[in-house]
């Protein structure tokens, strides 16, 4: 019965070829599958091969059936079609380096199914440090413990005089004793030298004496539980809770050494890595080496050392950026998010993903524990803990007895500053007093550039960019015009584009350089620091301005959302936040509750040390519930209110959300798309599709956009009847449809 399945008269090739799926670093839905006479490829193997006249490299996937398998039922699809063998090519070879790990395939699997994107553009994430030529490791020797050495000759003497607790590759003993390394490979054989365990981070790094804090009573009672958590390796997830100083990094690193003690990897993501040079030189005071450190500018060198690090196993300490998830950690032991709550962990562009959800997925696909860290968690978070999911401990109070901030809000209507002017007098003078007494004060505003809006006092025309929904900014330290959503830029134009009247441009509202401009007026003398991603280009930028804040030799630091960042600056006093009502415009849902976190944060700059601390928000909206939070500093009844505001309507996080932006070249063409797809739109209980309406964004790099938002209750797996849904359309050249699942931002 078997002879009639085969197709008969087909002698079988000479060598066997086996079917192999290959997963590509590109756009591509799903593994490619080629054949191959190795019988001992496995998944994880780097292959080159043929794609079009080109050759690629990419990684042997698990077979369809095992990905769907391990996707959990909500997620899982069915598998592509199989392809006729006859047409499948080979393998050209298979690289000889170490593979994708199973748990970091799961990953990619697992991300793409739940984002919608494809599998080979997550691979390509995964990828990123890759490199087929793996510097060699060079192992390190030192003196095994004695016993009792057999009779030595001469030469071996040598060698174990030389040897000592301190590691050493062959070479370098060779050298040392004046042998060849044969002599060296010969004691290693009679076992009197042992390899040492792998270090903690580069061997180049210097080690130095490490420097533990002594916890307080209530940090060590905390530390301690996380201690114990980070033994028991299994998944768990901790949010850790504590106002701004009051040690939440001190006792998440005591979590790290553990993990360290263990011999295990640690991960550790933060928002804004590429400038947290106070953060490593922290951890390296206290560790004695430096952690490994991740993020999108470092150079490709660099990113393959730290991938090679992370794949050999060896115990190490990781600090990056959300991309750092899609290291092949092999021995993986912890995850810590710090900021949780920081919008800037959602990945908007390529992959949507949010890096802390995806962080909880990869520590429970590792079975380890993961923390969560905040001052001002974000409601998922807290609804995570409600619903008895997340372990929560909190740290009550700032460190050494310091107080928190003073916060007051100042009501902008009862004495709005005149034309062109946007610090009331109070700010003005309170600066003044906190100068005058030798210590610093910062002035926030999360806007970038001299002025938000150029107008022409003639005819009333706005500069836009040609290619977005948006105003251009006028950045006069540069002499440009910016689009801050695109890289559109053009001279400042001396006469209006519209009527070409000369001299009727104005700019209208403040950024950044005008309310420097304004300090400079106001208060003669003053040194000031600018602070936005326009000064710190980079980390050694941001090394440059932290150690000038440390020496005092700024007064006034002036800057957007990166001087939130958990700056430890001893001797500011002040915080003067500049339009404390900004965030709070527009639709979005979680306006108010960013802004609360942000201003907190910022706000928690102030009065770290021994001096307090002052926050003063200028705002037209002081009976906003947002400024209300802020000034009474309770921080969870805010979030109640937030939580009940959001439930009855099945907002997150009471009900799920997913977007999807249309957009095309033309309108007519993205209406005609976003028509079509709310025409199909699945209906049902618990579901419901808003829209479409315009994008936040209407226009975007030329391209115009339309978004529907599809809102379901919990419980309702979303990304099938996203698939469905986008299965049944037919998409023309110039169209494209982006999904975000739990968007933060609309
Ligand atoms: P958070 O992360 O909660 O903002 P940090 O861990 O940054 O707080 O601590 C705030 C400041 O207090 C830092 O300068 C830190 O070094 C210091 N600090 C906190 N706990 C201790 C401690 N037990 N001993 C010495 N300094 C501490
Ligand atoms: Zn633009």
């Amino acid at each position: 019965a078997h002879l009639a399945d085969g197709a008969p008269g087909l002698a079988h090739p000479p060598e066997m070829s086996l079917r192999v799926d290959v997963l590509l670093p590109r756009r591509l839905q799903s593994a490619l599958a080629y054949t191959t006479p190795d019988p001992e490829l496995v998944p994880g193997d780097f292959v080159a091969v043929p794609l079009g006249k080109r050759e690629e490299i990419g990684c042997v996937w698990d077979a369809a059936e095992v990905v769907m398998a391990r996707l959990p039922a909500d997620l899982a699809f069915p598998p592509p079609k199989p392809v006729d063998p006859s047409r499948l090519r080979p393998v050209s070879r298979r690289i000889d380096a170490p593979g994708l790990p199973e748990t970091l395939r799961c990953f990619v699997d697992w991300v793409s199914a739940y984002t919608l994107a494809p599998q080979g553009m997550v691979l390509a994430m995964a990828m990123r440090g890759w490199t087929p030529a793996p510097p060699k490791s060079v192992r390190l020797w030192r003196l095994a413990s004695p016993g009792h050495p057999p009779k030595l000759t001469a030469a071996r003497q040598k060698v174990l005089d030389a040897a000592s607790a301190k590691p050493m590759s062959i070479k370098a003993l060779a050298e040392k004793a004046g042998v060849s390394p044969a002599v060296i490979s010969a004691c290693i054989k009679l076992n009197l030298l042992e390899a040492a365990p792998a270090e903690p981070a580069f061997r180049d790094e210097a080690i130095k004496v490490p420097q533990p804090p002594t916890l307080s009573a209530s940090q060590e009672t905390i530390a301690r539980s996380l201690r114990d958590i980070v033994r028991k390796q299994q998944f768990e997830a901790i949010l850790l809770e504590g106002v701004t100083g009051s040690g939440k990094t001190e006792v998440y690193l005591e979590a790290v050494q553990e993990c360290l003690t263990l011999e295990r990897q640690s991960l550790v993501l933060l928002p804004e890595i590429a400038l947290s040079t106070q953060w490593i030189s922290r951890f390296t005071r206290r560790f004695g080496f430096a952690p490994l450190v991740w993020h999108s500018s470092m150079g490709d060198g660099h990113r393959r050392r730290v991938w090679q690090h992370v794949r050999s196993g060896a115990p190490c300490v990781v600090v990056g950026a959300r991309s750092a998830l899609f290291l092949p950690f092999t021995d993986l032991g912890l995850i810590i998010v710090d900021e949780e709550h920081e919008p800037a962990f959602k990945q908007e562009e390529g992959v949507i993903y949010h890096g802390r959800d995806m962080a909880v997925l990869r520590a429970r696909q590792a079975t380890v524990p993961v923390m969560l860290v905040s001052a001002t968690p974000s409601l998922e978070t807290l609804a995570n803990v409600q619903a008895g999911r997340y372990r929560h401990l909190v740290l009550p109070d700032r460190h050494a007895g310091a107080a928190l901030p003073d916060v007051r809000a100042l009501d902008m209507r009862l004495a709005p500053p005149s034309r062109g002017q946007f610090l009331s007098p109070t700010l003005l003078s309170a600066c003044r007093e906190t100068l005058a007494r030798g210590e610093q004060a910062m002035l926030f505003l999360n806007r970038r550039g001299y002025a938000p809006l150029t107008l022409c006092r003639q005819c009333g025309h706005r500069i836009e960019c040609p290619k977005c929904t948006a105003w251009l900014v006028e950045h006069r330290a540069q002499r440009r015009m910016v689009c801050h959503h695109c890289e559109y830029t053009m001279p400042i134009p001396t006469q209006c584009p519209s009527c070409a009247a000369t001299e009727s441009l104005v700019p209208v509202g403040p950024g950044i350089e005008r309310v420097t401009e304004e300090v400079q007026r106001e208060l003669a003398g003053v040194r000031i620091l600018v602070m936005s991603s326009d000064s710190l280009v980079s980390a050694e930028a941001a090394r440059i301005a932290v150690t000038q804040i440390a020496q005092q030799e700024v007064d006034l630091i002036i800057g957007t959302q990166l001087v939130a960042k958990g700056w430890h600056f001893p001797h500011l006093t002040l915080v003067g936040v500049v339009d404390a009502d900004l965030g709070l415009n527009g639709g979005d849902l979680r306006a108010a509750e960013r802004t609360v976190q942000l201003l907190q944060q910022v706000g928690g700059r102030a009065g770290r040390e021994a001096r307090p601390g002052t926050v003063l928000l200028q705002t037209y909206l002081p009976d906003h519930p947002a400024m209300k939070a802020l000034v009474s500093q309770d921080f969870h009844h805010f979030m109640t209110q937030e939580a009940a505001n959001r439930r009855p309507g099945f907002w997150p996080p009471f009900g799920r959300l997913a977007a999807l932006i249309v957009s095309a070249g033309t309108p007519e063409s993205a209406d005609a798309l976003a028509r079509a797809l709310s025409d199909m739109a699945p209906k049902g209980e618990g579901l419901e599709v808003l829209g479409p309406a315009p994008a936040p964004l209407t226009k975007l790099r030329g391209r115009h956009r339309r978004r529907l938002l599809l809102r379901t209750r919990k419980g309702i797996a979303v990304q099938p009847l996203l698939r469905l849904w986008l299965q049944k359309l037919r998409l023309k050249s110039d169209q494209k449809i982006v999904v975000d699942i739990d968007p933060v931002s609309f």
